[in-house]
């Protein structure tokens, strides 16, 4: 471009740029929207993993901790949040991301969906090491092992069967279309089992054992703690699903049997992330501070949540369901794989076209 014609180009848009901020309407109130000192956010838009129950609690919890800000949130499995992410991403609709195992915030993070915070905060949490991203663009809220929840009617009704206590158990003739879990491209708690599988076993056999796995299936759903509810009811006589879930059923008066498999079972760190372009930045930053604190995390029980806390000063409800032999989850591997693993799941064991809400 010729000199003349590069300053009339820059003195063309530099009045346009001045038309527009004339005439562009002002920010919402309270919008975050930046303008200077921009007011401060009177709205949070919250994708929230957890069951419906915590996350309306946490909702009331955080408004009557902050009533000028007003939680709107969506309650989406952890692989269909990381869907509407991606999808979301040049115009992202919601300012954090709440629960759910991390493997998906490690993934999130590779593709560019999170914005890192370094909040005060992240000092009170136990082992950082193992709950935080390195580069602060997740931080862990909560920990809990997997765990089989078996049907004690269906168990009275066939003497001759017990409640699984490994991963070959699964495999056993008398589960053939008895077993019920989410499928990984949904649920953070399926890919948690099939990356365990993965771990424990090896690439070969475990991608042989998830096929076989796959083969004993009732039928898969899409959210991870449904099966305890569908088991419950009697639908299949087994189900894969987090032990505080589990536990939270049993509750509810579900017939369950509560077991843990003796290889080793996979556990989670439920993450918590802020959404790269979040519109209400500020109170994005105010929940995920919340987050963090012992008080909010032993919300939990109130809300039939019975994960462990990850911060210091706030004590596990349940802390048995830790107290078990698990493998050396490793979440790098499995949230850098996500995708392919998944990707591979659907293609050669099991397609997500038919999922049980
Ligand atoms: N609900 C509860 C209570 C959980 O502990 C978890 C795991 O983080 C989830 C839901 C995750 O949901 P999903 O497996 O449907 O992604």
């Amino acid at each position: 471009m010729q000199k003349s014609t590069f300053w009339l180009a820059a003195l063309l848009a530099s009045f346009t740029l001045l038309v527009a901020a004339c005439v562009a309407p002002p920010p919402p109130a309270g919008s975050g929207a930046s303008s200077g000192a921009a007011a401060a956010s009177t709205e949070l838009n919250l994708l929230c993993t957890p069951q419906v129950q915590w996350c309306e609690g946490m909702k009331a919890e955080f408004e009557k901790a902050n009533p000028t800000i007003t939680v709107n949130f969506v309650r989406m499995s952890s692989g269909e949040s990381l869907t509407r992410l991606r999808n979301e991403k040049d115009n992202p609709q919601f300012d954090i991301w709440w629960g759910g195992p991390i493997d998906s915030f490690v993934a999130a993070k590779g593709e560019g969906l999170l914005e890192a915070y370094n909040s005060p905060n992240l000092a009170n949490l136990r082992d950082p090491a193992k709950t935080k991203d390195a580069d602060n663009f997740w931080a862990g809220i909560y920990m809990g092992t997997l765990g089989f929840a078996t049907n004690k009617n269906w168990l009275a009704e066939h003497p001759e069967a017990k409640a699984p206590t490994s991963w070959a158990d699964l495999l056993k003739p008398e589960f053939k279309g008895q077993v019920m879990v989410a499928h990984p491209s949904s649920s953070g708690t399926s890919y948690t089992a099939m990356c365990t599988a993965l771990q424990l076993m090896g690439d070969e056999a475990g991608w042989k054992y998830l096929t076989e796995y796959a083969g004993q299936v009732l039928q898969f759903t899409k959210s991870g703690a449904a099966p305890a509810k569908f088991v419950g009811q009697g639908e299949a006589a087994v189900g894969i699903v987090f032990s505080h879930d589990i536990v939270a059923e049993i509750e509810n008066g579900s017939p369950l049997e509560l077991t843990f498999p003796s290889e080793g079972t996979g556990y989670e760190i439920g993450g918590m992330g802020i959404i790269k372009g979040a519109k209400h930045l500020d109170a994005a930053q105010k929940w995920f501070d919340w987050a963090l604190e012992p008080a909010t995390q032993e919300l939990g029980p109130k809300y039939a949540a019975y994960q462990a806390p990850t911060v210091n000063g706030a004590a596990a409800s349940r802390p048995e369901l830790l107290e078990v032999k698990t493998i050396d989850y490793d979440f790098l591997y499995c949230g850098e794989n996500k995708k392919a693993f998944v990707d591979r799941f659907i293609n050669e064991i099991a397609n997500a076209d038919n999922l049980k809400e």
